[in-house]
């Protein structure tokens, strides 16, 4: 009999930090979790020496570890969904490089450490866009020239796909309906946003793009834009495409409108009257709600609005900002409700048309289920 997959470790390295969780698959638990920081910059000298710091912290705990799953950031249209690395798998990631120049060497690193470190140990990618690759044409393409299409892969993907996919699953059980039949318009807000049109618990749209810089106000990409405004930005500033993709994800969006990125401070600072986090308020809030009322037509009426991330679970200010836009759809919200943080909750009231509801994410134990799953199948 095959043994079971008990242990499963999960890992999300990112360029210059490596983040990891240990689930006990069996007893449902998690068993650690950590951080290893500065890599290639005074700390760790690359991913293998981290990963060995994760083993040294790991201590007896990392032994018989069974699976690993990795936070993969892009599968563009080769990856429709989670899957074991082989040495074709990593042929076909080396060479998607160009979607994530940033983080897909760091993700591939984690890969390439963990079949050094953990001889033997099977590995899964799990993407950000797998969930995403449901989506029609007529959603994904960009009205631009289809060459650049065909040539370089310039279309939407959509990022958050491990959250989104888990909290429509959650959002099912909960409705009491199948996953097949239920219709979801699902918000991820933290300091990365995006938010997702789910119909028959597949996805049909998305707020980000090409990369994750589209869509919502976040904490420092500026989301949806002119791209004639970027054009004359560069011109005027004399800004390489390289200053300019920091401009526009690193010194945008709430940061730039209020110097915090930070959600707490902004609310905090409205609170005492600040005009300009007011205003970055209301632009997060109204950019979300012209997003859903466009997804609750597009998904043919939801079953349920879900939100979560830091925001989404936490922030009750910026939920009733939100639902208090949603009037027109017969959304109504339940004050005392909304008062809720980091646990499954509606906050709409009774006589609400659609109800809202929030779900805590876990990207992690979504990407340890999926590699049970894949190393399962
Ligand atoms: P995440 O990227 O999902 O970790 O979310 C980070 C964002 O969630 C930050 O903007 C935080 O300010 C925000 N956040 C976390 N907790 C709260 C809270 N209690 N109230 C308002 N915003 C919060």
């Amino acid at each position: 009999m095959k043994k079971p997959i008990r242990k499963v470790l999960v890992i999300n390295s990112g360029s210059s930090s490596l983040k990891y969780q240990l689930f006990d698959m069996v007893k449902g638990e998690r068993l650690a979790k950590g951080l290893v920081e500065r890599i290639g910059c005074g700390g760790p000298k690359d991913h293998t020496e981290a990963l060995k710091k994760v083993v040294a912290d790991l201590g007896d705990v990392a032994k018989d570890v069974d699976a690993i799953g990795h936070r993969v950031l892009h599968g563009a249209e080769v990856f429709k969904d989670s899957v074991k690395v082989d040495a074709k798998v990593l042929a076909k990631l080396d060479k998607l490089v160009k979607f994530g120049p940033l983080h897909m060497p760091a993700n591939i690193g984690g890969i390439r450490a963990c079949q050094k470190i953990f001889k033997g140990v099977p590995n899964v990618a799990v993407f950000d866009t797998a969930f995403h690759q449901t989506m029609p044409d007529c959603a994904a393409m960009y009205a631009i020239d289809p060459k650049y299409y065909r040539k370089m892969g310039i279309r939407k993907y959509g990022f958050h796909g491990t959250s989104h996919k888990f909290i429509v699953a959650e959002a099912a059980k909960l409705l009491k309906k199948p996953l097949s039949k239920v219709n979801l318009v699902t918000c991820h807000m933290g300091n990365g946003s995006s938010l997702a049109a789910v119909r028959g618990g597949q996805c049909v749209d998305t707020s980000m793009g090409l990369t994750p810089l589209a869509g919502m106000v976040m904490g420092t990409r500026c989301g949806d834009i002119d791209a004639a405004a970027v054009l004359s930005i560069m011109e005027a500033d004399k800004l390489t495409p390289a200053q300019a993709d920091t401009l526009l994800n690193k010194k945008s969006g709430l940061l730039a409108l209020t110097g915090s990125s930070d959600c707490r401070d902004i609310c905090a600072k409205a609170e005492k009257g600040d005009k300009k986090a007011e205003l970055a308020l209301e632009m997060l809030a109204y950019r979300t709600a012209l997003y859903i009322g466009g997804y609750n037509t597009i998904v043919g009426g939801a079953d349920a609005i879900v939100m979560t991330g830091g925001i989404g679970e936490n922030s009750s200010e910026v939920r009733e900002r939100i639902v208090n836009r949603l009037g027109a759809l017969g959304i109504k919200l339940d004050k005392k409700a909304n008062a809720v943080r980091g646990k499954v909750a509606t906050i709409s009231a009774k006589g609400s048309k659609i109800p809202v509801v929030i779900i805590p994410t876990n990207e992690e134990l979504a990407i340890a289920q999926d590699t049970v799953k894949v190393l399962g199948a």
